[in-house]
């Protein structure tokens, strides 16, 4: 499986070789029920002249190729996180594998927006001298009676713990695309200052 052959499929040549351009593994990490896996259920099916095969290596991750200010980024989401008891994905491993991470709360669950702050300083703590692209993300905002965290407090929060912030609705399909657009774009800002 994809999992098994994580060492080997990423140093796989052709694959390093297309990494050098556009090639990343983003990671969705966060608290049960936030809707991770509705977030990446949209991204494997949404559809564009440029589809790739979805599920490539699992229930769990998915592939596409995207085109983002008009150049094309090869995606890769996994949604490994909820899924520890069946696979064999530890956190220390979710932490380690992305090359961008999207950390998801629901708007309708503080406690989920406090989980989404330590698991930013965890990821800080795993990944200590990288610069790795994050937007937190406030999903279910179709949800507006139920609303527990503000955008003001969320923008805020982004802030602090210096990342990107998009409110999202899986349910309605809201801001997703942007959302994956705005990782690819973090991604490359990354890139090109680098080449500098
Ligand atoms: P996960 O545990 O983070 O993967 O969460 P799921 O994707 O399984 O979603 C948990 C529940 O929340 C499911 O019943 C989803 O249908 C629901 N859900 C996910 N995203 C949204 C959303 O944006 N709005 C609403 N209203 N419900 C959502
Ligand atoms: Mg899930």
């Amino acid at each position: 499986s994809y999992r098994r052959n994580w060492s080997s499929y990423s140093s796989d040549s052709a694959v390093s070789k297309e990494s050098e351009c556009s090639f990343c593994r983003v990671v969705v990490i966060g608290e049960t029920g936030v809707g991770k896996s509705a977030l990446a259920g949209i991204f494997a099916g949404a559809r564009d002249s440029m589809d790739n095969n979805c599920n490539l290596f699992g229930d769990d991750t998915y592939e596409r190729t995207l085109v983002v200010d008009g150049e094309r980024a090869t995606i890769i989401v996994l949604d490994t996180w909820a899924n520890q008891d069946e696979g064999s994905w530890s956190q220390e491993q979710c932490m380690q594998a992305g090359d961008a991470y999207l950390i998801v709360y629901s708007i309708t669950d503080r406690a989920s927006f406090e989980k989404a702050s330590e698991l930013r300083i965890q990821l800080r703590k795993t990944r200590q001298s990288e610069d790795i692209p994050i937007i937190l993300v406030g999903n279910k905002c179709d949800l507006v009676r139920r609303r527990q965290v503000s955008v003001t407090e969320g923008r805020a929060c982004a802030v602090v713990l210096d990342c990107k912030f998009i409110e999202t609705s899986a349910a309605v399909h809201h801001n997703v695309q942007e959302m994956f657009e705005g990782i690819v774009r973090q991604v490359r800002l990354r890139r090109d200052s680098k080449e500098v």
